[in-house]
Formats: C-alpha cells, sequence, structure tokens
C-alpha cells in the first residue's frame, strides 16, 4: 500500500485589501526598480506586480516581523499586527 504524499497548498492573497500587509501604490517605486520589501521578508510572500509596478501581498502569510514595512525607502508597506499580537 502507498500512502499519497500531501503537499502543502500555500493560500493566495486575492483581495489585496484584506491582507495583513498593504501597499501603497501612490508611494511604491517598485516601477523604479526598488525590491527591498520582496527581499527582506523572510517568508518570500511580497512579490512585485510588474503590469502595475506595485509591490503585493501574493500569499496570505506574514510572522509579523516587520522589515518590510521598516525598510521601504518611502514608507509605503503597511504591516496590520492582529489584536492580539499587540
Ligand atoms: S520597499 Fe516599498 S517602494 Fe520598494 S517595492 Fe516594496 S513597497 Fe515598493
Ligand atoms: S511582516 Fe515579515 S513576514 Fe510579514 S510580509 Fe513583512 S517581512 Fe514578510
Amino acid at each position: 500500500m502507498t500512502t499519497a504524499m500531501t503537499i502543502p497548498i500555500r493560500p493566495q492573497a486575492l483581495t489585496p485589501t484584506q491582507v495583513p500587509v498593504t501597499v501603497d501604490a501612490d508611494k511604491c517605486i517598485a516601477h523604479k526598480g526598488c525590491t527591498v520589501c520582496v527581499d527582506v521578508c523572510p517568508l518570500d510572500v511580497l512579490a512585485i506586480d510588474l503590469s502595475k509596478g506595485t509591490a503585493y501581498m501574493k500569499f496570505d502569510e506574514c510572522w509579523y516581523c516587520m522589515p518590510c514595512e521598516k525598510d521601504c525607502p518611502t514608507g509605503a508597506v503597511r504591516v496590520e499586527i492582529p489584536y492580539l499580537l499587540r
């Protein structure tokens, strides 16, 4: 008998307004080549939307470790920390 291997599926963040990390598109300078928030995220959950030229949360997972918000050169990233973690 063989046991089926289960591959964990990462939840895709389909609605950007409901994820914990949001990016102000007016402030984001990804279209100028910035990838700081993507580079510093230990979970690799942020990505650049090449069609819009802005960063966004691609996968709805977060450790609330904050470097994406702290290191963004334009202050475009906002991490909404859940009430129970504050
Ligand atoms: S660090 Fe800030 S400016 Fe740079 S890609 Fe991320 S959100 Fe945009
Ligand atoms: S708070 Fe940490 S885990 Fe969450 S998106 Fe930012 S860098 Fe990634």
